[in-house]
C-alpha cells in the first residue's frame, strides 16, 4: 500500500511527500479508508504508530474538500506537549493547503491566553486543545464550536485519568449532534468503552 491509494489532493500529497512519509503504518493502512468513509472510529494504537497522522490525513483531505471555511475539528489531548506536536505535525502536513491549526492549552501568562483568543477569533479550520482550556474560552463566549464536524479524542485514557472526564462531557454538549468522532487510546479499559458508547455513533474498531 502506498500513500497514492488514497487519493488525498496534490496539495496534501505534496505535504506527505515533504515530511518524508513514503508508505503509511500499519494503523494508518486501516484508519485512513474508514475516516474517509464517514465512519466513527474506536482506535487502540500506542504513540510511535503513526496514530497523530492516522487522523489527521483522511480530516485534512476532507477539510480541503468542502470544509475550508469554518472551524470544522476539534481535536482533544491531555497535554500541552501532546497539543504542540500535533500542531506541528498539522503545519507539517498542511503545508501546501492552506488550512490553519491553533492549539490551545493551560497555564503560561494572561498574555498567551489573549494570543489564543485571537486566535479562535481568526476562524481557524482546526482546534487542538486541552479539555480544561477550552472550557475555559467556550465559557468566555469567544468560542463557538456550532460547526463541529469531526471530534478526535486523542490518547482519551490519559485525558480521563487526569480527571478530565467531565470536562469532555460538557464540551461535548456544545458539538452539533451529527459529527465524526474518532477515539484513540493506548488501552480499553471499561470506562473508556464507557465513554465511546456514550459519544460514538455505531463505530467501527481497529486495535494494532
Ligand atoms: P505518532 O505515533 O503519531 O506519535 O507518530 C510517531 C512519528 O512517526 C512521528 O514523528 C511522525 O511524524 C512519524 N510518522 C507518522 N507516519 C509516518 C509514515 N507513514 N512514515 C514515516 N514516519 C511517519
Amino acid at each position: 500500500m502506498t500513500f497514492q491509494d488514497f487519493n488525498f489532493n496534490p496539495e496534501l500529497t505534496e505535504g506527505v511527500t515533504s515530511m518524508g512519509y513514503t508508505t503509511p503504518t500499519p494503523i494508518q493502512g486501516m484508519a485512513i479508508p474508514l475516516i474517509l468513509a464517514d465512519k466513527d472510529l474506536i482506535a487502540c494504537a500506542q504513540t510511535g504508530t503513526g496514530k497523530t497522522a492516522a487522523f489527521l490525513l483522511p480530516i485534512l483531505e476532507k477539510i480541503g474538500r468542502t470544509e475550508k471555511s469554518h472551524t470544522s475539528t476539534l481535536i482533544l489531548t491531555p497535554t500541552r506537549e501532546l497539543a504542540q506536536q500535533i500542531d506541528q505535525q498539522v503545519e507539517g502536513l498542511a503545508y501546501f493547503t492552506g488550512i490553519s491549526s491553533i492549539a490551545i492549552f493551560g497555564g503560561g501568562d494572561g498574555h498567551i491566553y489573549e494570543q489564543q483568543r485571537r486566535g479562535i477569533q481568526n476562524n481557524v479550520n482546526i482546534i487542538i486543545a486541552t479539555p480544561g482550556r477550552l472550557m475555559a474560552h467556550l465559557q468566555s463566549g469567544v468560542l463557538k464550536l456550532n460547526k463541529i464536524n469531526h471530534l478526535i479524542l486523542d490518547e482519551a485514557d490519559r485525558m480521563l485519568d487526569m480527571g478530565f472526564s467531565d470536562d469532555i462531557m460538557r464540551i461535548i454538549g456544545y458539538l452539533p449532534k451529527e459529527r465524526q468522532t474518532l477515539l484513540f487510546s493506548a488501552t480499553m479499559p471499561g470506562r473508556i468503552r464507557n465513554l465511546a458508547k456514550s459519544v460514538l455513533h455505531n463505530p467501527e474498531q481497529i486495535s494494532i
